[in-house]
């Protein structure tokens, strides 16, 4: 028995949710009376090994191949059912990134295992696992457990703080992924990046969203916003109105069928606060609205209000953060 998390990896690096899931996983871990398992997948392993380790993990698993190299999920699958038989895993967690929630579908499918993807929360409650999911738009918090001797769990981003580094290092383990060129069922055709040097706003501490407010000079008015955005460090976000009516790219759209965002401060600026945005932002852990209606439902949800036109206001904000920022 053990509680293993999968470490992912982009071509930067590794991926710092996994690291939010690793300090819960060892807090799981130690009240279950187990270890923490920190499975690292890849051609080249050795960098997130070392800094899950430095995250405190009582085991660091590699599993390398070239075959590896390249993120290719029946690939990766297998890999981590040679992890998870090598630490004779039971509980198995990942953070709900794009890929995370397809390695743990898959994963929970093959081991023909109970999955509760997306949850907010985790605890142990006479030594069993409960997974805390947050549904209806974020007004009810539903708790699931397991009847599956292995249990699978990917985890919102930014639902855990991330855990100090600096441990020692656990116990290193490379154990043989097992995986042959002809085992995989996906032929990497091209990787095309996009990635526009903007902060992405899954992993954003701050965002400045924009909404419907902007109607009356949409290009001024999200350019107001991604100022205050540049120079707070954040990204942005915006309403589904205001990606609707074409003003913003969707990628950009946090809500119910958009996004889901969790920052410390969060900075909505001519958006009502419709129940489907709040469902995409409500576990922000700062709001700030800025709306010329007083009554707008935003303000009962943030902790702060300005009531004043945005066109004013958010220059205002940008003059005087650069100010005191320096
Ligand atoms: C199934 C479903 C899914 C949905 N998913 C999402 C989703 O993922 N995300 C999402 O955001 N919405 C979603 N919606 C839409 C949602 O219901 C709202 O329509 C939408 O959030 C409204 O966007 P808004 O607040 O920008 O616009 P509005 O509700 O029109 O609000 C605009 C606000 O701007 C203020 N304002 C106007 N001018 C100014 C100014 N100059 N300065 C300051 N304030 C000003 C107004 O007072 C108003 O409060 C969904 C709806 C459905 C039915």
């Amino acid at each position: 028995m053990s509680v293993l998390v999968w470490i992912e990896q982009s071509k930067s690096g590794p991926v710092a949710n996994s690291f939010e899931v690793l300090g819960k996983a060892r807090e799981i871990a130690s009240a279950m009376g187990t270890q923490s398992v920190a499975a690292v997948v890849g051609g080249d392993t050795s960098v997130s090994a070392a800094e899950a380790g430095r995250y405190g993990a009582d085991v660091v698993m590699t599993l390398s191949s070239p075959v590896l190299a390249d993120f290719r999920l029946s690939a990766y699958v297998k890999a981590l059912r040679a992890a998870i038989d090598a630490a004779g895993a039971t509980v198995v967690l990942m953070a709900a990134t794009v890929r995370g929630r397809e390695v743990a579908a898959m994963l929970a499918g093959e081991l023909d295992a109970g999955y509760a993807p997306d949850v907010v929360d985790l605890r142990v409650d006479g030594g069993k696992l409960v997974a805390v999911r947050s549904v209806y738009s974020n007004n009810i918090l539903t708790d699931v457990t397991f009847t599956s001797p292995v249990q699978v769990v990917s985890v919102r981003p930014r639902s855990f703080p991330m855990p100090e580094a600096g441990a020692a290092g656990g116990e290193s383990k490379a154990v043989d992924p097992g995986v042959s060129e002809g085992d995989v069922k996906e032929t990497l055709v091209e990787v095309k990046s996009t990635d526009s040097g903007e902060i992405s706003l899954t992993d954003a501490s701050i965002i400045v969203s924009g909404g419907r407010g902007v109607a009356q000079d949409p290009a001024k008015g999200f350019e107001l916003v991604a100022q205050l955005a540049s120079v707070l460090g954040a990204a942005v976000g915006a309403s589904r109105a205001a990606v609707d009516a074409g003003y913003i790219p969707y990628k950009h759209q946090v809500g119910q069928t958009g996004k889901t965002v969790k920052p410390d401060l969060y900075i909505a600026a001519g958006i009502s606060g419709a129940i489907q945005h709040l469902a995409g932002m409500g576990g922000s852990k700062i709001i700030v609205a800025i709306n010329k209606d007083g009554e707008a439902p935003i303000f009962e949800k943030a902790n702060y209000g300005i009531v004043g036109d945005l066109y004013q206001v958010l220059p205002a904000l940008s003059a005087e953060f650069k100010k005191r920022m320096g």
